[in-house]
């Protein structure tokens, strides 16, 4: 029998056996689990796994971060860029403060550092906005910032400017959306921030219906990292909730294989289940993944749990990240081990982010002398790059 299908009709629908109505058993590893007991001893794992109690709960001053890590001086006394803040869930993913996860989100000193080619908003989105929250770079897709709101603060955040700043919020919401809609070329609309899936339920269903009721949008992304720093997030009613504006894309952002836990398979398992398509987005970044092995683990382990690598980066010059910054000859050795070295499907592409856009870097496309790089951007202009080693 023919079943007909319309653009509109979301796939999900013939995927009714995955129409949870319930919420799932929680999942709760091992370790996670250890750690609960030992810094959280009278939590439920009720609460535990609500995520509004890992929002509240939050690891936010120097106190909270002394005493799960022990008191090494973390204390950056003079202001730093980008407030510090780790769900409890994160913290518990973390074996050595200044190990890979550790790095990410433990603020140190060397953010105060700041070198002569780090900028405030080095890929001067600024400039592209034509209305707040949208950043309209590339002729055929935007980029809508929803909030300004993250649950863990990665320290190397390409928009630690406005994260926690008050100028994105749902006030940018309807004009961006207005904007869309004018703009007919406008095929596809990635929502980021800040992370969209901190939004409430209801709100993340406003946006998207809203950008779905727009004819020329054909498709619809969201930049996440909250299937990795919070889980719990990831209810069945979320779900619910997204699978109905298909296609509907997620590109989550990972960047170690010790991410990958029992947790975030089984959100990653029940996402895949209702149709929508992952692809993950990673930073190299310096004593965090910055070596083959751990990078092919990772992507090993994305695919395992049917996420697409899609895209890894060099990490942005924001302010106070010199610590982070990985040469590029480091990534394109990465790529030279990865590409045919194995599956196609686990090989992501490595991109340097510019003012004029995303710029795909491969080992043969590469233009090097000593330490500065020419390259060409998609727009056909040469974007030269002096690069730190
Ligand atoms: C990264 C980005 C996009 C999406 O780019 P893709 O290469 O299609 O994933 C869109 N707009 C802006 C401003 C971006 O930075």
């Amino acid at each position: 029998m023919e079943e007909k299908v319309s653009s509109r009709t979301t796939p999900s629908q013939s995927l009714g056996q995955f129409d949870f109505g319930e919420e799932p058993p929680p999942i709760c590893s091992k370790q996670t689990q250890v750690f609960k007991n030992k810094f959280y001893p009278q939590t439920s794992q009720q609460e535990w796994n609500n995520w509004k109690w890992q929002i509240r709960n939050s690891i936010t001053t120097y106190e909270e971060l002394s005493r799960i890590f022990g008191p090494n001086g973390y204390e950056v006394s003079e202001d730093i860029n980008l407030p510090l803040r780790i769900t409890p869930y994160y913290a518990s993913l973390v074996k050595d403060p200044y190990g890979p996860i550790g790095k990410c989100v433990i603020p140190t000193k060397d953010e105060l550092i700041v070198s002569d080619y780090e900028e405030e908003d080095p890929l001067h989105e600024d400039k592209s906005s034509p209305v707040p929250g949208i950043i309209h770079r590339y002729p055929d897709r935007v980029l809508f910032l929803v909030t300004d709101f993250c649950s863990s603060n990665c320290r190397y955040c390409t928009r630690s400017r406005i994260i926690s700043k008050n100028d994105i919020n749902r006030k940018v919401w309807d004009p961006a959306i207005e904007y869309i809609r004018k703009h007919e070329e406008v095929r596809d609309v990635l929502l980021s921030g800040g992370d969209p899936l901190l939004l409430n339920d209801d709100s993340i269903e406003y946006l998207l219906n809203s950008l779905r009721s727009i004819e020329h949008i054909e498709i619809l992304r969201i930049g996440t990292k909250v299937p990795v720093v919070l889980p719990m997030r990831i209810t069945n009613k979320l779900v619910n909730i997204m699978k109905r504006f298909h296609p509907l894309y997620l590109s989550i952002h990972f960047t170690h294989p010790d991410e990958l836990t029992e947790e975030v398979k089984e959100v990653c398992e029940r996402l895949s289940n209702s149709g929508i398509p992952l692809g993950s987005q990673t930073v190299l970044l310096k004593g965090v993944n910055d070596d083959i092995d751990t990078m092919k683990r990772l992507m090993h382990g994305l695919l395992r749990v049917r996420v697409r690598p899609y895209y890894i980066y060099k990490c942005d010059r924001t302010l106070g990240t010199s610590h982070f910054q990985v040469p590029i000859s480091k990534g394109l050795e990465i790529m030279e081990n990865l590409i045919g070295h194995t599956s196609g499907y686990a090989v992501p592409n490595f991109i340097l982010d510019s003012p004029f856009g995303k710029i795909r870097l491969l080992p043969e496309n590469v233009k090097r002398e000593n330490n500065v790089y020419t390259i060409k951007t998609f727009k056909g202009n040469t974007f030269v790059y002096e690069d730190v080693e």
